[in-house]
């Protein structure tokens, strides 16, 4: 140990991590160690390389923030895991500037007193959606759980069978329902739900009318749901409220036919919506937040409810969310990263997958590969269907361009866990057993972060060839 501990690697870790810190670390490594050898694990390095890579490794992990930037080369826009919606330029100086100073959060320099929190943005969210009001919490989930709160606690809430969605790994609208303390009246079938059905459930306990953006699947063949007219229609004429969740919330057309489909704010609220909610980092292209948008009443209600307490946003989310919508006021949608992804042009994706497949190329060319075998590795262009992600169009998908890498023997899950692994991750999508990096999704400089983990996944490869990367 004394002898590892003193080693010119393990040294350069006592800054961040101390001494101590560090002996328990390799000691760790080298208990995994034993615990793969008894396993019956076999190692074609020598013993002592092995314990050092190890170790090395398991410092290297334990000394760096594992919250931190990956190249997305899903070509999935709107990638839950890896953080849904990049920021603009904008907005991230926004987030700068308030975050380590003093600031108006919720201070009114013309009253020279308390302010608004929910001001800084409601006056932008109504002017690019035409609601009457608006209130911003933590996320969409948090929007429909307090807008279902303060319309219908202890009442009835009907809702489509065909609607009873779950997003993600964790929202589930029966859930929240019973959160938000209403009473879910689940109508129609999986398929097919008719105006009468919900006409028939109505009582004279029913407080809202609810629509659920099927967001994450699609059911084919026989289909009926009810249009937001008819529900819009139907809550007015019975004094009820109509609600709905649209999950990714479209503030303007885009460039794509299919996006526009769906989720325009504005028109939801026109046929007669009362309320609407979606979420600030779907295909708005914001910060995480969660926003409530239309009629005035019903939003008073909920700024008043206790539990917007519980989840109100933070000055850092307000900052972006704010710079975000005044990009879109001044109609420059296209310098939001997620919306100028979506509308790519193809052309400038072939262009630079032709790229980006020439530098990887060179790096194949210039390393010395034994174990693979020239004949099966291939890099090279190739067409991709893309997504919109984030829940939304699970059906329809973006033409673009990817580079493709065949590596024979190596097999493209253990490269994707070398680009995993790789000092600047590259997650990349699998495509039976190739590996596709997808242009569209890359941010500037990607393409220099991309070549760099290449070289580095080779040769590390060449250099311990023996050791199974992970899979
Ligand atoms: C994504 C989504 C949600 C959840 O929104 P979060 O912002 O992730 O909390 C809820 N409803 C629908 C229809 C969605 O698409």
């Amino acid at each position: 140990m004394d002898e590892l501990l003193n080693a010119a690697w393990a040294v350069a870790f006592y800054g961040c991590l101390g001494r101590e810190r560090v002996k328990k670390i390799i000691t760790e490594a080298l208990d995994e160690l034993k615990h793969d050898i008894c396993a019956g694990a076999q190692f074609s390095l020598p013993m002592d390389e092995l314990v050092v890579l190890r170790a090395e490794s398991l410092l290297r992990v334990r000394s760096s923030s594992t919250l931190k930037p990956v190249v997305n080369a899903t070509g999935v826009v709107i990638h839950t895991n890896l953080g849904r919606a990049p920021l603009a330029d904008e907005a991230l100086r926004a987030v700068y500037d308030v975050s380590g100073v003093y600031s108006t959060l919720e201070y009114s320099l013309e009253k020279g007193g308390r302010g608004g929190r929910n001001s800084h943005v409601e006056w932008l969210i109504c002017r690019m959606t035409g609601a009457e009001a608006a209130l911003v919490v933590n996320n969409n989930t948090a929007a429909v759980l307090l807008a279902l709160s303060a319309t219908a606690a202890g009442r009835e809430v009907i809702v489509s069978c065909g609607e009873l969605v779950e997003i993600g790994d964790s929202f589930r609208i029966p859930e929240i329902l019973v959160f938000s303390g209403a009473k879910m009246k689940a109508v129609g079938c999986t398929n097919s739900t008719h105006i009468d059905d919900y006409r028939n459930a109505i009582t004279e306990d029913t407080a809202v009318l609810l629509k659920v953006h099927p967001s994450n699947y699609r059911i084919d063949g026989f289909v009926k749901s009810t249009s937001r007219d008819e529900l819009a229609a139907l809550a007015s004429s019975r004094d009820l409220v109509f609600m709905e969740d649209l999950g990714s919330g479209l503030l303007c057309q885009l460039g794509v036919p299919f996006v526009n489909r769906e989720h325009a704010v504005r028109d939801c609220l026109k046929a007669g919506s009362g309320i609407v909610t979606f979420s600030g980092d779907k295909l708005l292209g914001g910060p995480q937040i969660g926003v409530i948008a239309g009629s005035k009443p019903l939003i008073d209600k909920m700024k008043r409810h206790q539990l917007l307490r519980a989840l109100r946003v933070d000055k850092m989310t307000l900052a972006a969310f704010e710079a975000t919508l005044r990009i879109y006021l001044s109609a420059r949608q296209g310098e939001i990263p997620v919306i100028r992804m979506i509308e790519a042009d193809k052309s400038d994706l072939l262009k630079k997958a032709r790229s980006l497949c020439r530098r990887l190329k060179g790096v194949a060319a210039n390393l010395k590969l034994p174990l693979l075998n020239a004949g099966d590795f291939a890099v090279s262009v190739v067409e991709t269907g893309d997504a919109v992600g984030g829940g939304a169009y699970p059906t329809d998908s973006l033409p673009g361009f990817g580079v493709e890498i065949r590596a024979g023997s190596v097999g493209a899950k253990t490269l994707a866990a070398g680009f995993r692994t790789a000092r600047v991750p590259v997650i990349a999508g699998i495509h039976d057993s190739s590996l596709i990096l997808h242009i569209r999704t890359l941010l500037p400089g990607d393409e220099n972060r991309i070549t760099a983990s290449f070289t580095e996944v080779l040769d590390r490869y060449t250099q311990y060839p023996g050791i199974p990367l992970p899979e």
